[in-house]
């Protein structure tokens, strides 16, 4: 998911830069949209499923429009835990006896369930599956507490790799977990007004500039008296490694490390490990063109343009399911007369099930590649996410049920390599990184409880 939120200490037209922050952040999510407004006095809220210009039409965007808006968040969803349904969708909201809160959430928090069940024992009620609801509702019931410090305690009940933004009336709070997994970061445009937002890019998008991360661990809260920040529950900073992989848009910064050029290097650091002879190096666009950048330059052998992506196509992993895949390959992806008679590098940025793999390697046969090389810039992905990326479930991952030739001759490539952990971590750099899909070392935990929609 992305989430992104915007105090505002003079008059903005905050739905409008609200759009246009999750506008930037679409890449993050693609099944619902949604965000709250605020003024001080009235609050509204708009929510539904589709992408951002689905959701919001001039007539809903007008309808959550205030002439003196001073809070704002939005979310754009991709389903983690909670069905893809409409009520699903966030931002959620709650109504205390200290007003009306809006909270919007990237990540997936470990213990919610066992959280949810007691507290629905104690009275709770909750309307939607959404682990989401379980930390909104732990912040609202203790509204005899001020509000960043009920934050601040909900921050200490719920385990996991997440990133939110919460509002009232008069402030806007963000927090990201211990470890900080999921990103976060904070800025400001000239005439003061705060952003904050999954990506950089999405800052860039309402003409603020970048102050910096929230740091693993810290709540950090805007209201008339400016940006303040508590340090929570600060641990060895482990940011995911799939932000930089895949996830993140290739203009963003994330803790001080651009993707673009960590994405080069992961290619340069896989020409290195597991060179090959062939003609043209062709990345699978999007996701693919940094790293063959890098393989290219390191190997010298030529980047070629081998794959046409349909650019009104989008991202087709994030199809809900497998049929949908599928036909989302061939939607979005066609083979362009570059790799006739060739030899061809082929670069992708992860294997998860391995249909998308087969798919792209079989169109390159048929439009003449004489040989297909695949190089991938994440190693195999082994185990399930509990962070809030889909990587599917363990049974579907391709690498945790094949051996590495087994997926060569699945996917029909001539060689298959991954690059190392040990490479990957060199490449994107920083003090730690979440490799948990890879390697099942969970630095923020795992579920006991594991399936949500079978609790009341
Ligand atoms: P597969 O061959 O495993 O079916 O598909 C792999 C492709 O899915 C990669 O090109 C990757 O870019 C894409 N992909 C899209 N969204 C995601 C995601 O959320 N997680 C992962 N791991 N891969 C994704
Ligand atoms: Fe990222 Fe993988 Fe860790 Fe999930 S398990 S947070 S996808 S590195
Ligand atoms: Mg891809």
């Amino acid at each position: 998911c992305g989430v992104f939120g915007l105090y505002s200490p003079v008059p903005n037209d905050l739905a409008w830069l609200t759009y246009l922050g999750m506008f930037a952040l679409q890449h993050r999510g693609q099944e619902a949209a949604g965000m709250c407004v605020s003024d001080g006095e009235k609050f509204h809220v708009e929510k539904d499923l589709g992408l951002v210009t689905q959701v919001f039409d001039e007539r809903r965007l007008d309808s959550v429009r205030l002439p003196n808006a001073r809070v704002s968040i939005g979310h754009v969803r991709y389903s983690t835990t909670g069905s893809n349904l409409r009520f699903n969708a966030q931002p959620l909201t709650t109504r205390t006896n200290k007003g009306i809160l809006g909270m919007a959430h990237n990540g997936n928090f470990v213990n919610a369930l066992e959280v949810r069940a007691e507290m629905l024992q104690e009275g709770a009620l909750f309307q939607t599956t959404n682990d989401s609801e379980v930390m909104l509702n732990l912040i609202a019931r203790e509204s005899h507490m001020d509000l960043v410090e009920a934050t601040a305690a909900a921050m200490q009940r719920l385990k996991g790799g997440y990133a939110c933004v919460l509002m009232n009336r008069h402030t806007l709070i963000g927090f990201r977990d211990p470890h900080g997994v999921r990103p976060l970061v904070i800025g400001q445009r000239d005439d003061g007004a705060y952003a904050m937002a999954s990506e950089p890019c999405a800052l860039y998008a309402v003409g603020a500039r970048l102050l910096r991360d929230v740091q693993p661990g810290e709540l950090v809260w805007v209201d008339r008296s400016g940006l303040h920040s508590l340090m929570v529950e600060p641990r060895a900073p482990t940011p995911c490694a799939f932000e930089w992989i895949y996830f993140a848009r290739s203009d963003s910064q994330l803790d001080g490390i651009d993707t673009h050029a960590s994405r080069i290097r992961m290619g340069e650091q896989l020409a290195r490990e597991f060179p090959v002879d062939a003609d043209i190096v062709v990345p699978v666009p999007d996701s693919g063109i940094g790293a063959a950048i890098g393989y290219a330059r390191e190997s010298g052998i030529p980047f070629d343009y081998g794959l046409y992506k349909n650019p009104y196509a989008g991202r087709t992993f994030i199809a809900p399911t497998q049929e949908a895949r599928e036909l989302k390959v061939k939607m979005k992806l066609s083979p362009t007369s570059a790799v006739r008679g060739k030899r061809v590098i082929l670069v992708d940025d992860s294997i998860v099930r391995g249909t998308t793999s087969r798919q792209i390697v079989n169109l390159l046969r048929e439009a003449g590649a004489t040989e297909v090389h695949f190089r991938v810039c994440s190693p195999p992905i082994t185990h399930p996410c509990f962070y809030g990326i889909d990587t599917a479930a363990r049974k579907e991952l391709v690498a945790s049920t094949h051996t590495q030739e087994e997926i060569r001759a699945l996917i029909g490539a001539d060689t298959l390599a991954f690059i190392s952990e040990r490479g990957l971590r060199e490449a994107v750099g920083g003090p730690g990184l979440c490799l948990a899909c890879f390697n099942g070392e969970y630095p923020a935990g795992t579920p006991l409880l594991n399936d949500v929609d079978k609790l009341a």
